[in-house]
């Protein structure tokens, strides 16, 4: 079956159109055929959308909301511009797959779309107001188009984290707060954790229940899991996804106390000083130049620029620091894995994260490593490493694509 997966932000439309079933899930013969984004929507948005196999095709023009973006997106894939393999129109879309940031502790797992399903999503909107009103969005688009009877699937960013023990999900707050409030750590990019944990135990032909390892999704948002027997015990997100590791332009774990420090010394609002942890703090933060990892890399390089240096070396520094706790946290792992735009394509972050991790008996083989960038996967560490170092890049749009396909075939 073709499933639409759609990622909906607040401004933005990521989507990709898959070709998969059980059966092809079981040969893992599934099928990217067509996949593009919308930015800015809201304003003047430009458009990317290619098909497998071709260059992609850009383009630029007022997009209003979220349903007008979806409709650009249905035209062009049932266009003869497109013409993607097996899709003639949108009758040709069997079913649709959301990634829904917050689950909450409701959702955890995937499910079918139903009106108790959206309201449950809907009463998440409290603890993730910047997340879920737009995945809503989407999923409401999407039944303007297609009506009821289309199968829509939510697969929620939260889920993969469910398993998360009692004393790793709550926070050292009066326990009311949890009980009222639902305050606690959810942990967030589960979909990547468990994608990369199932690729990992798949290329290894090993049980799930044997997969212990600790897995490092690093790309705009930066996150860090720990994999015991199969479940994730620990993960550094935590109530938002503002926590753990420093990321693009998010602050990670700070001292609560600067808040209100900042609040009176600046003049600025609790929510100036939200937005600031979460828009213009981390790399972007620290260099005052860019939250993009390539550019300060360059940066760093060419001109040597102290404060590119110091973001990276803070950066690399926080993920060393995670990982020795998440050792101890888990007794002990089988292999560390990268992932996400920095962790599948820097060598060179990945070797600095690694190199003083020899008390774990871990080395870095850097021909291997320097080979593992643009999508390749493999090992990196050295041959005396008794924890393997990996990098295997993720796919959370298949698995949503997978989970959908499982959903509608009655397999989950
Ligand atoms: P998102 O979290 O938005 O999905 P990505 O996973 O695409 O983001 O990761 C984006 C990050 O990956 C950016 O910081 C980008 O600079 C970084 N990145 C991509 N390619 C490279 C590279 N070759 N070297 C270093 N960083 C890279």
């Amino acid at each position: 079956m073709n499933v639409l997966v759609l990622n909906c932000g607040s401004s933005s439309l990521k989507f990709q159109l898959i070709s998969t079933s059980l059966e092809q899930i079981d040969r893992n013969a599934d099928r990217t055929l067509a996949k593009g984004h919308i930015e800015r929507i809201g304003g003047a948005a430009t458009l990317n959308f290619s098909v497998d196999g071709r260059p992609p095709v850009r383009s630029a023009r007022p997009i209003r909301d979220v349903k007008a973006a979806l409709d650009a997106v249905l035209q062009w894939i049932a266009s003869e511009e497109a013409s993607i393999e097996g899709v003639g129109s949108l009758a040709d879309i069997q079913a649709i797959g959301h990634r829904v940031v917050h689950g909450g502790e409701k959702f955890s797992q995937s499910v079918l779309i139903d009106d108790e399903v959206l309201d449950g999503i809907e009463d998440m909107i409290e603890i993730a107001p910047l997340h879920n009103p737009s995945n809503i969005a989407g999923i409401f688009a999407a039944r303007s188009v297609f009506g009821r009877s289309l199968p829509q699937a939510a697969v929620f960013d939260t889920a993969f984290h469910h398993t998360l023990p009692e004393h790793a999900y709550l926070y050292a707050i009066p326990y009311q707060f949890y009980r009222r409030h639902k305050i606690r750590r959810y942990g967030f990019h589960g979909t990547s954790h468990r994608y990369i944990a199932y690729r990992y135990r798949t290329i290894n032909g090993v049980p799930r229940e044997n997969v212990n390892i600790i897995t490092l999704h690093l790309g705009n948002g930066c996150s860090i899991a720990a994999i015991k027997g199969g479940n994730s015990i620990e993960t550094s997100m935590g109530f938002t996804p503002l926590e753990g590791l420093v990321m693009g332009s998010r602050s990670g774990d700070l001292d609560p106390a600067i808040v209100e420090f900042i609040c009176e010394k600046e003049g600025m609002t609790v929510h100036e000083v939200d937005n600031m942890l979460n828009k213009t703090s981390g790399l972007l933060g620290i260099s005052g130049l860019t939250n993009d990892m390539r550019e300060l890399l360059a940066e760093a390089e060419e001109s040597g620029d102290r404060r590119a240096r110091l973001a990276i070396e803070i950066f690399c520094y926080r993920i060393r620091k995670y990982i020795g706790a998440y050792v101890a946290a888990m007794n002990g792992a089988d292999a560390i894995v990268f992932a996400g735009g920095i962790g599948e394509n820097s060598s060179e972050i990945r070797s600095r994260i690694c190199s003083e991790l020899g008390w774990l008996n871990l080395g870095v083989d850097e021909a291997k490593n320097a080979e593992l960038v643009k999508g390749r996967e493999g090992v990196f560490s050295d041959e005396g490493s008794q924890v393997k170092l990996w990098t295997i890049p993720t796919n959370e749009e298949l698995l949503i694509a997978r989970d959908t396909a499982r959903l509608v075939s009655g397999a989950i």
